[in-house]
């Protein structure tokens, strides 16, 4: 029996997708950069079956590209060119599998989305706090195999933070039970943190015990206009220190990105025009203090000694939520317009002011016409430094120059003490920085750890760790 024939043994007829038509849309991530044919797709709708199949690609010596919502920025989840390869889709495993509002826990499969787990939280009157543009696609198993941030890592941490447990299926199809809700438990090394983030290098993630949190009462939030992200970080510092964890959102856009936004929102328009803004959240738990209240106070403050431009702080959550709109939409009005040179880079506070400066000095420099499109997730030092081409061309036009601005632009960061990919992970898409950028020691305890996990390069083959 060849692989096909047993993979449709094990996992039924309609679970083994083979016309190029029905793979077309696994095969392509979701910047349209790379498009390499898989053997099959395959859609397991348990964990023993993720496991079967582990082992039948294994027994014929074929790679697994792990896929969850094929929202990743940096094509970790479709297959590189010239391997077999079958891409194995988790979009069947989407139950609940327990709810534990006591210990303020949710257990869900791999395959259900970001949205729905916020729902079934909700649901459940709790909160969970992770939340990003693409959360009605993107699948937990993906957000926690990318280690995903978002916009509220200010306050409650990335996808790191939430995950206390996880069942994964390992290389060789064993199961690997770590679905403990504990939140403390120093018996030896702490091995699920060896799979969060790995990008579906070391195993494949079928469930995992999520943390839940209070729900939040009532929000407030203001956008507001600034000359420079220098006055920015000013307001953003007076503001942590008058809210703390109350401040569950800090996000930074230049006013190129956040018109960009509003070009691709349904009725988008900015409130009033400034070089560029901040968007602040404040959150309230029962009974806490008022945010709109703080809100108010502290950018009075502001505005009277000038930091601020201006503000508008939202007077219904139709209003609140039209704001965070305009700033998501930015990504998708960035790629319908025609894309960009995109970068994920993060540095200290302190220095992240310096950086963006020194970005429009090389741009202007050394790519007059090219467009930055610089917005992100400022209160944890993480900008997206998006590069468009000049405008009336395309991301074509400017081929031969993307890998020449990327290296420019990761260096900057890197120089600062800053990280080349923040969030989004490595992927096919950042493996030059990984060579350039990471110690040979690094790569020598990632090349260990991916040997000891995975010997025979089964799981996602090309990905994250550079080969030797
Ligand atoms: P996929 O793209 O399917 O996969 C991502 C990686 O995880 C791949 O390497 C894949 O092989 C692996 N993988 C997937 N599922 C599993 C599994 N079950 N087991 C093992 N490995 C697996 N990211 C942020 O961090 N912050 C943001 O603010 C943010 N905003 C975004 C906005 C938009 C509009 C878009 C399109 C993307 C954004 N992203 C953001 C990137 C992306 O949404 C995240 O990386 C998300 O976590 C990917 O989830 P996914 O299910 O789509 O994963």
């Amino acid at each position: 029996m060849n692989l096909i024939e047993a993979l449709r043994a094990a996992l039924g007829e309609g679970a083994v997708l083979t016309n190029p038509s029905e793979r077309a849309a696994y095969e392509q991530d979701w910047r349209g950069l790379v498009n390499n044919p898989a053997l099959a797709v395959i859609l397991p709708k348990s964990t023993e079956q993720v496991s079967q199949a582990v082992r039948l690609c294994a027994a014929h010596s074929v790679r697994i590209v792990p896929q969850g919502g094929n929202t990743g920025l940096v094509a970790g989840a479709v297959p590189i060119e010239g391997a077999d390869q079958v891409i194995l889709s988790f979009s069947r495993l989407r139950a609940v599998r327990e709810i534990d509002v006591l210990a303020d826990t949710i257990t869900v499969e791999a395959g259900m989305t970001l949205a729905a787990v916020q729902q079934e939280a909700a649901n459940a009157n709790r909160f969970f706090p992770v939340s990003l543009g693409a959360e009605g696609t993107a699948e937990i198993g993906g957000v926690i195999s990318t280690n995903a941030g978002g916009l509220q890592v200010l306050s409650y941490g990335n996808m790191r933070a939430q995950v206390l447990g996880l069942e994964v299926v390992l290389a060789d199809g064993t199961l690997w039970h770590g679905l403990s809700g504990l939140r403390k438990d120093n018996t030896g090394y702490d091995l699920k943190q060896v799979f969060i983030g790995s990008e579906g290098t070391l195993g494949l993630i079928t469930a995992a015990t999520l943390r839940l949190h209070p729900p939040v009462a009532s929000r407030a939030s203001a956008l507001v206009g600034i000359e420079n992200l220098e006055q920015g970080l000013r307001i953003f510092s007076v503001m942590r220190h008058a809210a703390g964890p109350a401040l569950t959102l800090c996000e930074f856009c230049t006013h190129a990105a956040l018109a960009l936004g509003a070009a691709h929102t349904q009725g988008g328009r900015l409130p009033f025009a400034a070089p560029a803004y901040l968007l602040l959240e404040i959150s309230a738990l029962e009974g806490g203090r008022d945010p709109q209240e703080m809100l108010e106070t502290v950018l009075m403050k502001e505005l009277e000694e000038g930091r601020a431009l201006d503000a508008a702080i939202a007077q219904s959550e139709r209003e609140r939520l039209d704001f965070l709109a305009l700033r998501e939409n930015i990504s998708e009005g960035e790629l319908r317009e025609g894309g960009a040179v995109k970068h994920d880079i993060s540095v200290s506070l302190s220095r992240l002011a310096e950086l963006v400066s020194a970005v429009e000095t090389l741009v202007a420099r050394d790519y007059p016409g090219f467009r930055p499109n610089i917005f992100g997730h400022v209160g944890d030092g993480n900008l997206h430094v998006n590069i468009r081409p000049p405008e009336g061309q395309d991301m074509a036009a400017i081929a031969a120059r993307k890998a020449a601005i990327t290296t420019s632009i990761e260096t900057l960061a890197v120089s600062l003490q800053g990280s080349f990919s923040a969030e989004h992970g490595i992927g096919q898409l950042r493996l030059p920085g990984m060579v350039a950028h990471k110690s040979p020691t690094d790569l020598s305890l990632m090349r260990a750890i991916k040997h000891a996990l995975d010997p025979a390069g089964l799981l996602n083959p090309g990905k994250t760790v550079p080969e030797v």
